[in-house]
């Protein structure tokens, strides 16, 4: 027994209770923040009980919906796990998690049984990894964030590599092959490296929006592109070296994109589907795949909890609205942005006709607080297949300016949920659908105005 370690964990479970108390609600990450005040290491003491180890899941976008993939297959191969699903992918909230799960005598329950899933922000990845000394390390991808949030892209990498330093050498690497970014974390690695990636021309675009990868890090040509997806990736090679897109170990093909589900084919497992559409979900749900087969899991057990997974937080929720279907697509970045707006192209294009669709912009610490953002997303290419739009959250003349430019019908600048939810009820036939794409705290603020007329709960409290 480590005597600091339990001290860390009384208080942050002390904690827990005062701030419930206190009915801050999803304060998930006060526990933490307190634990680890009084042992600045209880993330990697209570963290090192898992006699699995320890699986990290990081990227730009996708991490969230990637880790909740392999915890639903974990839990469809009876693997126990510990998984900060909560929310907070900071060291506060891993630490959160891990003291919820531990004794006054800082002993981890089920702890030698069980396997660690953490999803871990991309610039917590250095701390956490020191902390944790992982098994398996998956990237999802890399994209530029809001400007403002860690500066440029290679401010990332080079923090990733800084992380990778510190993991323990047999360690395996879980990379998309088809994003040049990620793949090149595999360049001097030591340790086995499982790649996935996407075969499927027919997702392939020549408009595919904001190019975040530039320069080939081993000799600094650039790449250019057999298939491009989306922004920079897709089956990439360098102009100048002999790098290239690698091989995927697990390769994705066939998809197959419906409004509520996605089918696509893996070698050695056939066809999946799974209840999340849009080309991004696919890529998720290979990075996961991948993860999976990293830790063994039988393939039933892979097929059986990609299909069962449920959306997280605002990602391709429905929530019901008068008998509209609100269907919220949460967008964190241009990148995040342009593939829901591929998605949405798509679907209008499927046979869905023109589409009635909100964009929410707020400008407060978690979503950017600068929103020049928004012209680096290409909201042209859908203006056709607009029949209805709004423009909401704190700078909603911002989005609606972006809108007109980009020559979508004349859409309301409308400040406020409630008044935002008034004018698409009024604005849209009852039983269609309504594409609600914010970005993170103006979710927040749909949702809880939805909660409020009591017009969610049975949609997002089903877990
Ligand atoms: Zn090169």
């Amino acid at each position: 027994m480590n005597a600091r370690a339990a001290a860390a964990v009384i208080a942050g479970k002390t904690a827990a209770l005062v701030s419930r108390r206190a009915a801050r609600g999803g304060g998930t990450a006060v526990p933490g923040l307190v634990a680890e005040r009084v042992d600045p290491r209880v993330v990697g003491h209570l963290g090192r009980q898992l006699g699995r180890g320890r699986v990290l899941i990081t990227g730009t976008n996708g991490k969230t919906t990637t880790s909740r993939m392999v915890a639903r297959m974990l839990e469809e191969a009876r693997v126990p796990c510990i998984h900060n699903r909560e929310g907070s992918n900071l060291m506060r909230g891993l630490a959160s998690t891990l003291v919820a799960r531990s004794n006054a005598a800082g002993k981890l329950a089920r702890g030698s049984a069980s396997l660690g899933l953490f999803e871990v922000d991309e610039a917590t990845l250095p701390a956490a990894t020191k902390a944790l000394a992982p098994r398996a390390l998956a990237f999802t991808n890399l994209f530029r964030d809001q400007l403002d949030r860690y500066g440029e892209v290679d401010t990332v990498a080079t923090l990733w590599r800084e992380a990778l330093a510190n993991a323990p050498r047999e360690a395996a690497l879980v990379l998309n092959a088809d994003d040049p970014s990620v793949a090149e974390l595999a360049i001097g690695w030591p340790g086995p490296v499982h790649w996935f990636g996407l075969d499927d021309p027919a997702l392939a675009t020549t408009a595919a929006g904001a190019f975040d990868a530039r320069w080939c890090r081993v000799c600094g040509g650039t790449f250019a592109y057999d298939l491009r997806y989306f922004a920079h990736i897709g089956h990439w090679r360098c102009m100048r070296c002999e790098r290239k897109r690698p091989t995927p170990d697990t390769r994705g093909s066939e998809v197959t994109l419906a409004l509520d589900e996605a089918s696509f084919n893996v070698d050695g497992l056939g066809e999946l589907t799974m209840p999340l559409t849009g080309a991004y979900n696919v890529y998720n749900a290979l990075a996961a795949v991948a993860t999976a087969r990293v830790l063994d899991l039988p393939a039933a057990a892979i097929a059986a909890g990609l299909a069962a997974v449920q959306p997280a937080f605002g990602r391709q929720e429905v929530l019901a609205l008068e008998g509209r279907f609100l269907r919220l697509m949460l967008c964190k970045n241009p990148a995040g942005a342009n593939q829901v707006l591929q998605l949405l192209g798509a679907l209008a294009r499927s046979g869905g006709g023109p589409l009635d669709v909100a964009v929410l912009l707020n400008d407060r610490f978690a979503d950017g607080q600068d929103v020049s953002w928004i012209w680096d997303v290409d909201f042209e290419p859908l203006a056709a297949g607009i029949r209805a739009c709004w423009a909401g959250g704190d700078r909603a003349e911002d989005m609606a300016l972006r809108l007109k430019y980009a020559g979508w019908p004349p859409a309301p600048a409308i400040h406020g949920p409630s008044a935002l939810l008034d004018a698409i009820a009024a604005g849209t036939p009852a039983g269609g659908d309504v594409f609600v794409v914010p970005t993170y705290t103006a979710m927040l603020d749909l949702r809880e105005e939805l909660a409020r007329r009591g017009a969610a709960g049975q949609f997002w409290e089903r877990e």
